[in-house]
């Protein structure tokens, strides 16, 4: 036999025995996502390469050592790390920042970053994110927290804990870098190799990163929030009140400054203890300079991205209930083969009304085929044979109850068989006959 081929290594496969989780998950975040205004957005999977290098920034961990590039005909591509500098290119693009203001876009998509896999990190992953242009208030800040909040809440999460910081503008951050700068001059020899090279582009980073010597010396490192200038200041004491306002719980963590280079102002985590170490279910915050940085005017903006295999992480460790899908609602056994034309017209016509119907279609046995209806959860079975076909007359069998019905397979089958299922009794319809 050949070998098999394995797929790569964090990257995984949903069969349609687990599909229903996705589908519980995509059918919460597509309906509180509307009600908040927001309507999808479908970009490439593939970008060119410098779109993140000027947006995610050039000495991030995902820039520096996790993005997917190739080299095709002279032009260099990478799969998109994540959603939000496509997203945004998008919107200039196709000139929606020139309307009405905000702009709101939400998005599921996959995601590729050359990770270490393990438990909630992938190399292939999957994001329900989302962007809003144009507005600088606080309130907006409010409203795209209360959204993630609310889909949590209406997903079953529990033990969730809101995290949020403000990381301040160009201008008060520039105080800032100092002060980082010297604080970790004084440490260099300790720091790793990828942080000492950020040292003097760019020291926030190095509160990012993920070795456990560089966080030890962050942890005693000074903190944005001392140097935040009146502006950011009020911004975040503004937005503090409206979480008050709506009675989400927060806890501000200054050690919070994000993965991505192009964050301003506010930057937030909802971080849940139930699934191990890579906790951070939701990321996101304000990136009030990000449009310019890619070409457009300047344009105050925001968003966060979820990471779905997190969210059903956590639903499956918290022991939540997915919806469950439906199954079958009539399987018919034909006979024999002879019985196989008639039985597959008649499973076409069910179809076309909307119902799910199956027949057997590998060549079982009478009796393999009620093992493989049962398998399967039909609601109702049907045997047809030479019988059937010739006197139009069937016998329906629900598989619950175990009781029989005979029923006229004539024009008006259809409306009848849909009475039946739905009450799935058979009470009233043997009249009818
Ligand atoms: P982390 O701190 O876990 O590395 P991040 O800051 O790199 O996360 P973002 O770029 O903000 O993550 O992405 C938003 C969300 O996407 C994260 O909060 C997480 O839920 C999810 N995510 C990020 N990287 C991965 C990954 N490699 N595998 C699975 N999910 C991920
Ligand atoms: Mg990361």
């Amino acid at each position: 036999m050949a070998l098999l081929i394995k797929r790569p290594n964090g990257t995984e496969d949903v069969t349609p025995k687990n599909i229903a989780k996705w589908h519980t998950v995509e059918h919460v975040v597509k309906e509180v996502a509307s009600c908040y205004g927001f309507k999808e957005i479908r970009i490439p999977t593939f970008e060119n390469t410098e779109l993140f290098q000027r947006s995610v920034g050039e000495t991030t961990d995902v820039v520096q050592k996790e993005m997917y590039s190739v080299i095709a005909k002279e032009t260099k591509f990478t799969l998109r790390p994540e959603g939000t500098a496509g997203t945004i290119r998008a919107m200039l693009q196709n000139g929606m920042l020139n309307d009405a203001m905000p702009q709101k876009a939400y998005y599921i998509l996959s995601c590729f970053r050359h990770e270490r896999p393990q438990a909630g990190r992938l190399r292939e992953f999957h994001q329900f994110g989302l962007e809003m242009a144009g507005s600088a208030k606080p309130s907006a800040d409010a409203d795209i927290i209360s959204l993630a909040y609310e889909i949590i809440k209406t997903l079953g999460i529990k033990n969730t804990e809101l995290k949020i910081n403000s990381i301040g503008c160009p201008e008060c951050r520039a105080e800032y870098h100092k002060a980082l700068k010297g604080f970790f001059e004084n440490r260099k020899s300790d720091l790793c190799e990828t942080c000492l090279s950020r040292l003097d582009k760019n020291p926030m980073r190095i509160l990012d990163c993920k070795s456990p010597v560089c966080s030890e010396i962050a942890k005693d490192a000074p903190v944005i929030l001392d140097f935040l200038c009146e502006e950011c200041s009020e911004h975040f004491n503004k937005l503090k009140g409206y979480l008050d306002n709506l009675g989400i719980i927060y806890t501000v963590d200054p050690t919070i400054v994000r993965g991505l280079d192009y964050y301003t102002k506010t930057v937030f985590e909802f971080v849940t203890t139930d699934i191990g170490a890579q906790g951070t279910i939701c990321g996101g915050g304000r990136y009030d300079g990000l449009i310019q940085e890619l070409g457009g005017h300047p344009t105050p903006a925001l968003g966060f991205a979820m990471g779905l295999e997190r969210l059903i992480l956590t639903m499956e460790n918290q022991g939540i209930e997915f919806d469950t899908e439906d199954s079958c609602t009539l399987y018919i056994a034909p006979m024999d083969e002879a019985a196989v034309p008639e039985a597959m017209k008649l499973a076409h016509t069910l179809r076309k009304d909307g119902f799910w119907v199956e027949y057997d279609t590998v060549g079982r046995s009478l009796k393999s085929q009620m093992k493989y209806s049962d398998k399967i959860k039909a609601k109702f079975t049907m045997v047809f044979g030479e019988n059937e076909i010739n006197s139009k007359i069937a016998k329906l069998k629900n598989m619950k109850t175990g009781e029989e019905l005979e029923i006229k397979l004539d024009d008006d089958f259809s409306s009848k068989f849909l009475d039946i299922t739905v009450d799935g009794m058979f009470s009233g319809i043997l009249s009818d006959l």
